[in-house]
């Protein structure tokens, strides 16, 4: 896997980042106060970075880390069971190299595929607030620049799909309004000017389209009331696929 510099830059900034005080405080209160089966764990508790393979083509992304999950291991979806389907699938559908991950350290590998999220540090209740989102966004849209190979996004649940439609649109896409289910698919582009020489051309030429599919997040509150199964969420990572190949 080749290394992107830039992307590993802005992931260590991202490691550094205090813009948020109601969540860094948050974060501190976890490992303060850890439950029974993880007291022995070092807690990460500061923003985790987004992973995977700097080429990849499938974009992932989540809504926030799970207390008790990626923020203690440190790494996005790692020991939660929402890792453990998102793992699960990617691994059943040869985007990862085993089928799930507990701790940051086990040789867990994304190929062609990379996880990133709405915000990056772990909120009360799951809920984090407009401006928490907002502070968060810029590094969402360098991500977008500096994934240069991505053709497919997986946002995880309505939420994460709404604000990816926003930060799509922030970028350039020509997005319309666009409606929330499981399983479905939208094309969205974006013309933007070419490089010639020293300049740019008058007019924008290059065109660079997304495939953006929709599912519902493997969070335990679907996946334990059946509002989705496993059989949807890998109807998903088959499309992903018929997408890739389609698209070559
Ligand atoms: S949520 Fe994002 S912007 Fe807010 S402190 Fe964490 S990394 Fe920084």
């Amino acid at each position: 896997m080749k290394r992107n510099i830039e992307l590993e830059k802005l992931q260590r900034n991202v490691i550094d980042c205090r813009k948020c005080p109601r969540l860094v405080a948050y974060l501190q209160e976890v490992s303060n106060h850890k439950p029974r089966r993880y007291r022995d764990w070092d807690y990460w508790s500061k923003p985790l970075p987004s992973f995977g393979d700097p080429d990849a083509r499938v974009l992932i992304i989540g809504l926030a880390p799970a207390a008790q999950g990626g923020n203690r291991t440190g790494r996005m979806f790692t020991g939660d069971r929402s890792g453990e389907w998102l793992f699960g699938a990617l691994y059943h559908f040869g985007f990862a190299n085993q089928p799930n991950s507990l701790q940051s350290d086990d040789g867990f590998k994304l190929d062609d595929c990379y996880i990133t999220a709405t915000i990056r540090c772990a909120p009360p209740k799951n809920k984090p607030l407009p401006e928490e989102i907002e502070n968060c966004r810029p590094y969402f849209l360098e991500e977008l620049d500096l994934l240069k190979k991505v053709q497919v996004i997986i946002p995880l649940g309505q939420i994460a799909f709404t604000q990816t439609l926003k930060s799509l649109r922030l970028k350039g896409y020509d997005v319309p309004a666009l409606s929330f289910g499981h399983g479905k698919l939208y094309l969205v582009s974006r013309k933007f000017p070419t490089p010639v020489g020293n300049g740019l051309k008058p007019f924008p030429t290059e065109l660079r389209t997304i495939s953006l599919m929709t599912t519902y997040h493997p969070s335990q509150q679907n996946t334990q009331t059946g509002k989705l199964t496993r059989a949807m969420f890998h109807r998903i990572f088959r499309m992903v696929k018929k997408r890739l190949e389609v698209e070559g």
